[in-house]
């Protein structure tokens, strides 16, 4: 618990902890938080945590993250811990989901791939292979997709 108070406090919001060391940023972005006007966001990078080494941590004040966006999460911290915070306390502990298919999350990222045409609106659709290591293959064309990258093609 001692860790968790590098961060500051906040009065309401979504708190993610035991996100993996560096990968903080990469987090926002698939939730499109890293552009425009957004809420206010602490970030902590780099924590010494016992269970994981190093760790980041995020708090996004004013937002509740539903679960559609807690599962994108999964692509890059699928260990994460989530807390909806209310009133500065934990009201609600969330669980990411990695699931078996990832539906209209993300989209292949091989332009010759069915779904990269425009006449043919295909829901986007990418099959969980294996959770650990995390591997992810296209429905349509079958390519694996790289994971390092998939915050790029988040839709
Ligand atoms: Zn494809």
């Amino acid at each position: 618990m001692a860790e968790m108070r590098r961060v500051t406090a906040i009065c309401n919001g979504t708190a993610i902890d035991h996100i993996p060391s560096g990968h903080a940023l990469q987090l926002l972005k698939m939730l499109r938080l890293d552009v425009g006007r957004s809420n206010p966001i602490s970030l902590v990078m780099n924590v010494p945590s016992g269970k994981m080494g190093r760790k980041d941590v995020l708090k996004i004040e004013d937002r509740e993250l539903n679960q559609e966006e807690l599962d994108r999460l999964a692509l890059i911290a699928p260990k994460a811990s989530v807390a909806i915070i209310r009133n500065y306390a934990v009201a609600e502990k969330r669980r990411i989901d990695l699931g078996e298919e990832l539906v209209n999350i993300a989209r292949c990222s091989f332009s010759n791939c069915i779904t990269q045409n425009p006449n043919e609106p295909l829901p986007h659709r990418l099959r969980v292979i294996s959770a650990e290591p995390l591997e992810i293959r296209c429905a349509y064309c079958g390519r694996g997709q790289d994971v390092d990258e998939v915050a790029d093609y988040i839709l």
